[in-house]
């Protein structure tokens, strides 16, 4: 009877002592994820890796531009004095071409975004992929006059990006830019401003330079709501907003090989 109590002790400790190492494990996974690639050359230094005393933020826009929205994220990064980028959409040009033209007057950056945001399409080859970031690009130069080195992958890079796509993409002279910070208003555009702002805090504290993901589809109205209140953040932390230019280092995901 003794020994049959002993027993079942140690048999509750080995499962004690499983389930921490297993909850542990998945622990580590998630946090892992979670770390952001700085340059794999370790002479370049990527935005998010410069150590001096500066805090700087990168908003980034996803998705557009869009006629409403766009322009109500614009009218508040000018009312704020902040300056910003916006990552668009070849075929989200046609017809908003005022709108890319206003950003690109009042200072903003521009990053290329593919043409169709179409992911089965784009994904389908690199080649695809290529010509669809060349295509936005000059459609952009059509209108701007300004010609974009900085792409975004649709979803990021993750899982897609690899050392040999990686050179083809620096061939053309395109720079990849992921993001530390995620509003996560693209897959949830219908987040109280409460829930955004709440993200826009979400990031390691370790972090001197912030490049935030943002979205301004036609259904990002939250996201215009949340957007004074996320400088107001930033900006009470000492956090500097700069645009995100052809100069900029690039900053990528992690990726094995
Ligand atoms: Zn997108």
């Amino acid at each position: 009877m003794k020994n049959n109590v002993i027993s079942k002790r140690r048999l509750n400790f080995y499962i004690i002592l499983f389930l921490i190492v297993i909850f542990s494990v998945i622990y580590k996974f998630t946090i892992n994820k979670d770390v952001y690639s700085k340059n794999y050359n370790s002479d370049i230094k990527s935005v998010v890796d410069i150590d001096d005393d500066k805090k700087i933020v990168y908003l980034t826009f996803d998705d557009g531009p869009t006629h409403v929205v766009t322009n109500q994220l614009l009218d508040i990064l000018k009312k704020f004095n902040v300056k910003a980028t916006f990552f668009v959409v070849g075929k989200e040009i046609e017809g908003t071409e005022d709108i890319l033209l206003r950003i690109y007057k009042e200072g903003h950056g521009i990053g290329l975004h593919t043409y169709s945001h179409n992911y089965k399409k784009l994904y389908s080859s690199e080649e695809i992929f290529i010509d669809e970031m060349l295509k936005t690009r000059e459609k952009v130069k059509d209108i701007t006059g300004y010609s974009s080195n900085i792409i975004r992958f649709p979803g990021g890079s993750a899982k897609h990006l690899n050392s040999a796509f990686l050179e083809k993409l620096h061939k053309n002279n395109l720079k990849v830019f992921d993001w530390n910070v995620n509003l996560c208003d693209g897959v949830n555009p219908n987040l109280s401003t409460y829930r955004l702002l709440d993200n826009a805090k979400k990031y390691r504290k370790s972090y001197s330079r912030l490049i935030v993901l943002m979205h301004c589809n036609f259904n990002n109205k939250n996201t215009v709501k949340a957007l004074p209140k996320i400088i107001e953040y930033y900006k009470d932390l000492g956090y500097e907003f700069k645009p995100l230019t052809n100069e900029c280092e690039e900053y990528y995901y992690k990726f094995k090989k």
